[in-house]
């Protein structure tokens, strides 16, 4: 009989463990994508970069003589109902780890089974089960650094290729046209800026990282953190939609460590940064919603999306040159730097004391690398309020930070127009992206900081100060 292979945010062909199991059990494997309540709720920037990444992985399954069937409901109807109308006796997926998946994949894999159906998961969108790295006490791990401690010498199993040939079916059930589902509806700036960013498909992740094992891991410790540099792998866009497996990334640093390519092993523990991100959101879901320490939660943060500071640093006109910059770079590209990232989060905690959710909603919106556990770290990680999170007291001075990471200031004068005779593209792509209710003009003069390094600390220390825990 034939086996469903339930593709999700596993967009690729090698490496992949249901597709090889679908392979091996015999008969044809027929892929099928759901439109359901979770690829609804993504953010605008994710959802286009999805339909990006599912065009993309269409046109590799149609070079193998292959299809993906798309339909649209919720996958508890939608997956029975292709069984009936198939005849399949097995489907396959590959595990997702957030709360609504989980829940989601939970219920399918119990009416499936009672149906007789031999419904299985299979481990893929990461190197190590949440559940299978343990404190000697049993307990999962809060702190980054003993979880390194315990995962960096495990054995990973080599990348897989992809099958030479998967078998097909006399018949193919129906299909919805992707170009209908409008996935890219909500992105006002997909076509006109973003699409210039974007290199969709599992080919083209690889070539990336061939070319940042080539050239670019060596030296990836002392780059990594420079803004104007591109001294980073790129692979979270991929990662994130699983077109290349992290199995194929961690090898590929094990090979360039044992090649004595300095930076190759911060970028495995960089690796285990994404893993310990979905081992805190196994274990505690609360991350992605909720202060994850508890105490935090009285915390006097401002949290109404129509402030005015909010606005303006979404807007990216916060007169803070670094942190604009940054937001702006997103905007435009689907990406932000990492050390970005920390800045312009520490300043919308910290100097506007805004709440972290409304900067991981922006990010979710704009992220084409958006990960749910990645995300929420992240902002907990800057607001202090997570698990192994930065001291609250310690905030990042936007300016020293600017002047240590971007010293000649080429990374703001890619991304600020204001104030250049002769503005590059880039700075000029961001009014061109932005909707005109926006009022933004390059010509303009650089609007003050909205808050001045100096002011900010001061007010968020003396809020912290005052803090009932
Ligand atoms: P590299 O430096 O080349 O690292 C290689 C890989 O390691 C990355 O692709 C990523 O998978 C992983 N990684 C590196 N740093 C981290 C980290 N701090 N946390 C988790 N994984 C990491 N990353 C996302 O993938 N999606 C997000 O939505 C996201 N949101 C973030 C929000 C905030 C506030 C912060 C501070 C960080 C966030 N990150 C997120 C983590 C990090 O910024 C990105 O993973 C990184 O910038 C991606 O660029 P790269 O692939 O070139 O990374």
């Amino acid at each position: 009989s034939p086996t469903l292979l339930w593709i999700r945010r596993d967009l690729r062909l090698s490496d992949h463990a249901a597709l090889s199991a679908a392979v091996a059990r015999g008969g044809p494997v027929i892929p099928v994508f759901v439109r359901d309540h979770t690829v609804d709720a993504l953010g605008a920037a994710p959802k286009w970069r999805l339909e990006q990444g599912l065009e993309a992985f269409i046109a590799a399954l149609e070079e193998k003589g292959s299809r993906l069937i798309l339909r649209a409901g919720p996958a508890r109807e939608v997956i029975p109902e292709l069984v009936r109308e198939t005849g399949a006796g097995a489907v396959y997926w590959q595990r997702a780890y957030d709360p609504a998946s989980v829940a989601r994949d939970t219920d399918v894999k119990s009416d499936l089974r009672a149906a007789e159906i031999a419904a299985e998961s299979f481990s893929g969108h990461l190197l190590f089960e949440p559940w299978s790295v343990e404190t000697k006490q049993g307990a999962y791990y809060k702190v980054y650094s003993p979880y390194w401690r315990a995962v960096k010498d495990r054995e990973v199993a080599a990348p897989v290729a992809a099958p030479a040939k998967i078998p097909v079916p006399r018949d193919w059930p129906e299909s919805a046209a992707l170009a209908d589902w409008h996935l890219g509806a909500a992105m006002n700036r997909g076509a006109t800026v973003l699409s210039g960013h974007v290199l969709p498909g599992e080919a083209a992740a690889q070539a990336r990282l061939g070319t940042f094992m080539r050239d670019g891991v060596a030296e990836y410790g002392e780059r990594r953190d420079r803004l104007d540099q591109q001294g980073t792998s790129r692979m979270s866009e991929y990662l994130s939609l699983g077109e290349i497996s992290p199995a194929r990334c961690w090898h590929a640093g094990l090979r360039a460590q044992a090649e004595g390519k300095a930076g190759a092993g911060k970028f495995l523990s960089e690796l285990a940064w994404r893993e310990f991100a979905y081992h805190l959101m196994w274990h505690t879901p609360h991350i992605l919603e909720e202060n994850w320490r508890e105490e935090w939660r009285a915390f006097p943060w401002k949290e109404d999306r129509r402030l005015r500071e909010v606005r303006l640093w979404e807007q990216a006109r916060t007169g803070m040159a670094v942190v604009d910059a940054a937001l702006r770079e997103m905007y435009v590209t689907g990406y932000m730097h990492n050390r970005a990232r920390m800045i312009v989060a520490s300043y919308l905690t910290k100097h506007l004391m805004v709440h972290w959710r409304i900067g991981q909603a922006w990010f979710d919106d704009c992220l084409i690398d958006w990960d749910p556990a990645a995300n929420a770290m992240g902002w907990q990680w800057v607001a202090g309020c997570g698990p192994d999170a930065a001291p609250y007291f310690r905030v990042f001075n936007p300016e020293t930070q600017a002047e240590k990471f971007d010293p000649e200031g080429a990374y703001r004068r890619t991304w600020i127009a204001e104030g250049q005779a002769q503005p590059p593209q880039s700075a000029l792509d961001y009014f061109a992206a932005v909707p005109r209710s926006w009022q933004l003009d390059p010509a303009a003069e650089y609007p003050a900081p909205v808050v001045s390094a100096q002011e900010g600390r001061a007010a968020a220390l003396a809020a912290y100060e005052q803090r009932e825990f």
